[in-house]
């Protein structure tokens, strides 16, 4: 079985794509645990963070807190999550390392199993949320 992460970064599968260079992009959760989920992959296959390099890693992490610091400071998000799963006991489900950025808003009605699915109108709205922003992610990857 193909990996759905590689066939989104070679363009065989289509996601909606908040930000992308030649390793990395960040993509929207198709199941948002909240509106604006994020997951930062990096192109190259790793199956989990004990598989990444270091520089990968690096370049991920860097990415995800650009995009913290986006919902935080920019779009006065008053929480979010950055985390990454590994396994399946961890809730790991696509084995390709990838680090989820999840915006907490207020009575954002989180559960653990409180997933929805991404529609249309949703995807458009946290484009357009985040499209003025993407300079932070710019600027932070020019300091690595
Ligand atoms: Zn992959």
């Amino acid at each position: 079985m193909g990996c759905v992460f590689c066939e989104i970064s070679k363009k065989e599968k289509p996601a909606y794509i908040i930000y992308e260079d030649d390793d990395i992009m960040t993509i929207l959760d198709i199941n948002p645990i909240s509106k604006g989920h994020l997951l930062v992959i990096p192109k190259e296959h790793h199956e989990g963070i004990q598989d990444t390099p270091v520089k990968t890693l690096i370049k991920a992490w860097v990415t995800a807190s650009a995009f913290a610091k986006i919902y935080r400071v920019n779009l006065n998000a008053p929480g979010v999550n950055v985390v990454t799963n590994s396994g399946s006991p961890a809730g790991q489900v696509i084995f390709h390392f990838h680090v989820h950025v999840i915006p907490r808003w207020d009575q954002d009605g989180f559960k653990k199993s409180g997933r929805h699915q991404l529609n249309e109108k949703e995807a458009n709205e946290v484009i357009n949320m985040l499209s003025n922003h993407i300079d932070v992610v710019k600027d932070y990857l020019k300091q690595l």
